[in-house]
């Protein structure tokens, strides 16, 4: 899961960056509302949930959700505000915001926030999944085969999320990256071949089965 903070206090920015990625989510971070526009239509379907702050330079919270809209991104959005009057609360979630926090909150709760626009319909997938013996919980972010704990890494954990949602399916290197780690590490590509290469390693080495397929050129294929 990938997600975007567009938040011009550094602080608050940072913090939330590092309770997130805590949170096996890979973080990026803008504190500029023109930069994430462009950012965003960029790369459109990379971002999973998208944290918008109201009062930004550049260019508002509020203009650049409706913008967003407008160019029919459908990225759930949660908007952080400040003020709590009832009308401006109508007025974001016509805009097009998904949720809103009024500032400040805790960590708790924007996590709460974030797991329920991603339980949206159009995001309707199960909290635990079974795909061969591998049964992965994404609310407790734990993995077990036939009842055994497997101790993952975040970044572990990331890909196997990622190839369990479509099992059979070839991920190219590129979806695998944006998966799993933010803007400025995606071009340290080795560095997905040695999560790979441990990832396999432990789920060998607990007598799964299942296999990761490597398809030269293009990225891995989970077969369970
Ligand atoms: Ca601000």
């Amino acid at each position: 899961m990938r997600l975007l903070i567009v938040e011009d206090e550094e602080t608050l920015a940072l913090n939330l960056k590092k309770i997130l990625e805590l949170k096996a989510f890979a973080v990026d971070w803008l504190a500029d509302g023109e930069k994430a526009h462009t950012r965003i239509l960029l790369y459109r379907n990379d971002y999973d949930v998208i944290i918008i702050d109201l009062g930004l330079s550049g260019m508002d919270g509020m203009t650049l959700t409706k913008s967003l809209r407008a160019e029919k991104i459908t990225t759930p959005i949660i908007i952080l505000t400040g003020r709590s009057e009832t009308e401006h609360k109508v007025a974001l979630l016509n805009a097009g915001a998904d949720d809103y926090m009024v500032k400040p909150f805790s960590s708790a709760e924007l996590i709460a926030r974030i797991s329920s626009v991603l339980r949206r319909p159009t995001e309707a997938q199960p909290v635990v999944r079974t795909v061969g013996d591998i049964t992965i919980d994404t609310a407790a972010h734990r993995v077990t085969i036939r009842d055994a704990e497997i101790p993952l890494t975040l970044k572990e954990y990331s890909l196997l999320e990622c190839f369990l949602r479509r099992p059979g399916e070839v991920f190219t290197r590129e979806e695998l990256s944006t998966q799993v780690w933010d803007f400025n590490a995606m071009t340290l590509s080795n560095v997905l071949d040695v999560h790979m290469k441990n990832l396999r390693k432990k789920l060998h080495n607990s007598g799964n089965s299942a296999r990761f397929e490597t398809v030269r050129g293009v990225g891995y294929r989970f077969v369970a």
